[in-house]
């Protein structure tokens, strides 16, 4: 059973929000090549440079000429061009399918769709680790359904292994098994790839790296280093970042493209480690703990007993998450990382299970296989607080977990939100644009969490005062 507690008080409903007053159009409702967007001249301050420096991009975004779509939208048959293929993304294709809407999904994933929901299979055994979000908590009645859904194919469960907190070394606190926490049966990402299964209008185009937007003909064209993937009637843009970033720099969209770059990351670092025999935890045999006070360690997780139960024999996978300050402090290249600093991050994070679990310096056993990975843009420090964007004049909207929170849950919310307001859109014929702006000037506020997101009813005793210093303070 799904708990139904309502997410409505911080989803405020899509109203009309006519803010696109400071736009100075490109039409693109004609075969005229001259409607393709160029650059309008910097206004800002100092001279203008469109380098490829973090500055010269800032400057790019901001100061692009909008483009504004003015042609009819096909009614008939439109099509959205999705680009990220993680919760968001998929939701976002499922739901407009649901509304009778045709959609491309393009995802980077080498091994599968998903992002970050992904999973790890180390053959020839297999040893099996989420390699980033390890299970997740419901509030929504709409997500519920959708968890029901999964739930009655077998995709996802509940999982009633012991999870909690730990502080340095002191006891394990558990907590209560509600809310409950959900888990993928098999794996994050075999979830991701189930999702579109049953989908009949949705084209899932992997692993495909959308790398330019281009507005011609009263259309948005797609193209991966000057290979075209195809031409659509709006796009959507489910993915953020350095990538996002980029991406929008020089698209025609400086609305969508400031708030964007509004978005703050975190960066965490992941351990997968694989040993003989079970880590001696404590007097509770937990599954998972929020690790306290332990600089390189925030979250650690038995993955073998989580995907296969407290019963299951073999290896124990775990998997450890750094907390934000230890990612930040350790950055590099997630691309490349060296080794050394490979080699550094994993010695500090095993030490750091010693320290959480109370076991003696160089006492604990050296797993058989280790990897560590860097989460580079990992989780939102801050959100708009708002389901979607979305641009109408430019025909694109914006999904991610970013927008409401940092967990699964919100990055379903915002595609589901995101393919509803499209659709709405697209059924309005497009006359009326302004009444469809959303979220494109909304201010950003902190968010406040686990280093590995928000799970609402985990917060640990620390968060909550926290929060509430703040309601008192504001
Ligand atoms: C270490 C870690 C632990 C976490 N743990 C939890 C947890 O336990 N529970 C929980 O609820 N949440 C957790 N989260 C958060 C959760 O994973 C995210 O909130 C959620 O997966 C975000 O989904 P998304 O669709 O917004 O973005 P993403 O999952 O990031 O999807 C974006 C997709 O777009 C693709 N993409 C990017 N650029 C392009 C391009 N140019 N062309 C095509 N495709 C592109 C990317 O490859 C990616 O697949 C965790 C996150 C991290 C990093």
């Amino acid at each position: 059973m799904i708990t139904t507690l309502t997410l409505r008080s911080i989803i405020p409903t899509i109203s009309p929000k006519p803010t696109i007053s400071k736009m100075n159009p490109v039409q693109c409702n004609d075969n005229n090549e001259k409607n393709v967007v160029s650059p309008r001249k910097w206004k800002g301050k100092g001279k203008p440079s469109y380098g490829t420096s973090r500055r010269s991009v800032i400057k790019k975004s901001f100061s692009q000429e909008q483009v504004q779509f003015s042609s009819p939208i096909s009614t008939t048959d439109p099509v959205v061009g999705i680009i990220g293929g993680g919760m968001s993304g998929l939701l976002c294709a499922l739901y407009l399918e649901k509304r009778g809407i045709k959609s491309t999904v393009f995802d980077t994933g080498i091994h599968g769709l998903g992002g970050r929901m992904g999973t790890r299979i180390i053959d020839p055994q297999p040893l099996i680790f989420d390699h980033a979000a390890q299970f997740f908590t419901v509030t929504d009645p709409k997500f519920g359904e959708m968890v029901d859904e999964w739930s009655k194919k077998g995709l996802v469960r509940q999982w009633h292994g012991a999870v909690g907190e730990i502080e340095a070394g002191g006891p394990f606190v558990p907590f209560p098994s509600s809310p409950p926490r959900y888990i993928a049966v098999n794996g994050m990402r075999p979830l991701a790839d189930s999702i579109l299964s049953e989908t009949s209008l949705v084209n899932v185009v992997r692993q495909s790296w959308v790398s330019k937007l281009a507005p011609y003909n009263g259309q948005w064209y797609l193209s991966e280093k000057g290979k075209p993937c195809g031409n659509f009637d709006a796009i959507v843009i489910a993915h953020n970042g350095k990538c996002a970033n980029r991406l929008l720099a020089s698209s025609g969209l400086p609305l969508i493209a400031r708030q964007m770059k509004r978005l703050d990351l975190s960066s965490i670092w992941a351990l997968l480690a694989a040993f003989e025999d079970p880590l001696p935890v404590s007097t509770i045999e937990f599954e998972g703990a929020f690790v306290k006070g332990v600089d390189s360690l925030s979250w650690m997780a038995n993955n073998t007993k989580k995907l296969f139960g407290s019963g299951s024999s073999g290896p124990h996978c775990w998997t450890f998450f750094s907390t934000a300050a230890f990612g930040k402090q350790n950055k590099v290249p997630q691309e490349s990382i060296p080794s050394t600093t490979a080699e550094k991050v994993k010695e500090a994070m095993l030490e750091g299970v010693e320290i959480a679990l109370g076991l003696q310096k160089g006492s604990l056993q050296r797993p058989f296989y280790s990897r560590v990975q860097l989460w580079g843009a990992a989780l939102p420090t801050n959100s708009p607080g708002i389901p979607c964007i979305f641009d109408p004049h430019g025909r694109t909207g914006i999904c991610g977990d970013w927008l409401l929170g940092s967990n699964l849950e919100s990055a379903a919310l915002s595609g589901m939100a995101l393919a509803n307001h499209i659709a709405d859109y697209f059924q309005s014929g497009g006359t009326s644009p302004d009444e469809f702006a959303v979220g494109l000037d909304n201010k950003f506020e902190p968010l406040n969490g686990h280093d590995i997101g928000q799970f609402p009813g985990l917060e640990s005793q620390g968060q909550i005062n926290k929060a509430h210093d703040l309601q008192l303070t504001t």
